[in-house]
C-alpha cells in the first residue's frame, strides 16, 4: 500500500512510514493512493467465509507489497481473535456486536492489528520500540490490551490524576510486563502536552525508538474495514439496499466502512449518527464544516468537536459534498431521545443496547421510516453496555449486569508511576528505562 498526505497528494509513503510516524511530515493524515476492488468470485464466496478467512482475503489486497502472505495470516491470526456477531432485532434491524475484544470496545480490533503490524515492522530492530501515549479514557485500554506481551514493544501510558474512572484507570494498570501507567497530576491537555515534547526531544528520541499509537494511525482503519464485510456476508445475496448506521466522533469507524464499499462491498447507504456535537451531520445538511468545542453527553466516546478524520472523507469524495450527502446522511440526537432510545430496545426487543448503539440505532429507524425502498439494516454497537452502567440503569430502572471481564478487572490491584507535569521528571523517567 501506498500513501500519500492529505495536505499533500504529491510526496508517496511507504506503508512502514505510515505505521511507525501515525502523521505525514506536513501533519496531514495518510491516505492510500488506490483502494483497490475485491473480485466478484470474492462476494459470491463471502457468505460462505469465516471472520479470518474474510479478514486475511481482505488484506491481502491491500497490503500484498508490504507484508509476505504467511506473515499476514499470522497478524491476522493472532489479533483477530474475537468475533464481530450479527445480531437480529427484526429482519430490518441487526445489530453488529463489536465489543467481544479484550477492553469491550470496538478500538480493540484496531489496536490489536496495530500492534502487530508494528511488530512486524519492528522485527529486524536490535532495541525495542517505545510506545507513548496519552489517554484520557477508553483509547488508552484499547491499546494497552493490543500491544500488552507483543515482542519487541514496550507502552508507556500517560493519563490523568482523577480523570479516568476507577473502572478505566484498572484497564491500564493492570496488565504490567511491557504496559507501564503513568499517572499525571495534571489534565488530559497536560499528558498530551508531555507527549509532543518528547516527540520533539532529541535527547531521547537518540536514545530511545519512540512511537504514537495515535487513533489516526492508518493501520487502525484497516481492520475496521473488515467487520463491515463479516456483517454484510449474513444480508447477501439480497434485492434489498443494505444500510449501515454508524455512531460516530472522530469517523474513523465510518472511514472504514467507506474503504469496505470502496473495495465493492455492497452497502448503499450509510448512516453517520452523532450525540449533539453534531459538526457532520451539519455539513451534510449545508455543506459548512464548521468544527467547535466538544459538549459533553451520555455517549461520551463521540464528543468530539472537531472530528480527525474528516478529510479522509473529503479525500474519497473529491471534496464533493453532494457526492457524500448522497452516500450519507446525517442525524444527532440528544441524551433525553439516547436514553428513550435505550429503553425502546430493550422493552421492544428484550436487548440492551450502549448509549453510542442507541444513537446509532435512532438513525436507523429515522432513515428507515423515511425511505420507501426495501431495506435491510445493520447498527454498529462500539462498547459494552456494562462499560456504561449508570447510564443503562437510568434509563430502564433496572441493577444491569456487569459484564465478567469488567468484575474480573475490578478486583485485581493495579501498578502505577505518579508523575507532575514537569517535563524534566517524565524525561529523567524514560531516559532510566
Ligand atoms: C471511539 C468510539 C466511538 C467513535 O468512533 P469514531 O471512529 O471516533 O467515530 C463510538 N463509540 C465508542 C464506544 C467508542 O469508543
Amino acid at each position: 500500500m501506498k500513501l500519500y498526505s492529505t495536505n499533500n497528494r504529491e510526496r508517496i509513503y511507504s506503508l512502514e512510514h505510515a505505521v511507525l510516524k501515525g502523521i505525514a511530515p506536513d501533519g496531514g493524515l495518510f491516505m492510500p493512493v488506490t483502494i483497490p476492488e475485491l473480485p466478484s468470485r470474492f462476494f459470491a464466496e463471502l457468505p460462505t467465509l469465516g471472520f479470518q478467512e474474510i479478514c486475511y482475503e481482505v488484506a491481502k489486497r491491500l497490503l500484498v507489497d508490504d507484508i509476505p502472505e504467511q506473515h499476514l495470516l499470522n497478524i491476522i491470526e493472532n489479533s483477530i481473535t474475537f468475533p464481530a456477531p450479527l445480531v437480529e432485532l427484526t429482519p430490518e434491524i441487526n445489530v453488529l456486536e463489536l465489543w467481544h475484544g479484550p477492553s469491550l470496545a470496538f478500538k480493540d480490533f484496531g489496536a490489536q492489528f496495530m500492534a502487530r503490524i508494528m511488530s512486524y515492522f519492528n522485527r529486524d530492530q536490535q532495541k525495542s520500540l517505545n510506545i507513548l501515549v496519552a489517554t484520557s479514557g477508553d483509547t488508552g485500554g484499547a491499546v494497552a490490551a493490543g500491544f500488552h506481551q507483543v515482542e519487541g514493544i514496550n507502552v508507556i501510558i500517560l493519563f490523568p490524576k482523577g480523570k479516568v474512572s476507577a473502572l478505566q484507570e484498572k484497564q491500564l494498570t493492570t496488565f504490567g510486563n511491557n504496559v507501564t501507567a503513568i499517572e499525571i497530576d495534571g489534565t488530559f491537555d497536560d499528558c498530551q502536552s508531555l507527549v509532543k515534547k518528547a516527540f520533539n526531544d532529541s535527547r531521547l528520541t537518540d536514545k530511545l525508538r519512540l512511537t504514537s499509537a495515535n487513533s489516526i494511525n492508518i493501520s487502525r482503519l484497516i481492520p475496521q474495514s473488515f467487520y463491515y464485510f463479516e456483517s454484510v456476508k449474513h444480508l447477501i445475496p439480497s434485492p434489498d439496499q443494505i444500510v449501515v448506521s454508524v455512531p460516530s466522533g472522530n469517523f474513523g469507524n465510518l472511514t472504514a466502512g467507506l474503504f469496505a464499499r470502496k473495495m465493492g462491498l455492497p452497502i448503499s447507504q450509510f448512516i453517520a449518527a452523532t450525540n449533539i456535537n453534531d459538526i457532520v451531520p451539519r455539513y451534510l445538511d449545508d455543506g459548512d464544516f464548521i468544527p467547535r468545542a466538544s459538549i459533553e453527553t451520555l455517549s461520551n466516546a463521540m464528543d468530539v468537536g472537531n472530528p480527525s478524520n474528516f478529510s479522509r472523507m473529503l479525500e474519497l469524495y473529491g471534496s464533493t459534498w453532494n457526492k457524500m450527502r448522497g452516500d450519507i446522511k446525517g442525524y444527532s440526537y440528544d441524551d433525553t431521545q439516547t436514553l428513550q432510545a435505550i429503553r425502546h430496545i430493550y422493552r421492544q426487543y428484550n436487548y440492551i443496547a450502549d448509549p453510542h448503539s442507541a444513537v446509532a440505532f435512532l438513525g436507523l429507524s429515522e432513515y428507515l421510516n423515511n425511505t420507501s425502498s426495501s431495506s435491510k439494516g445493520i447498527f454498529l454497537e462500539t462498547a459494552h453496555p456494562s462499560k456504561f452502567k449508570s447510564t443503562i440503569d437510568l434509563a430502564l430502572e433496572i441493577d444491569s449486569e456487569i459484564h465478567p471481564v469488567l468484575l474480573e478487572i475490578s478486583l485485581k490491584e493495579g501498578e502505577k508511576t505518579c508523575l507532575s507535569t514537569d517535563y524534566a521528571d517524565l524525561l529523567e523517567y524514560l531516559l532510566d528505562q
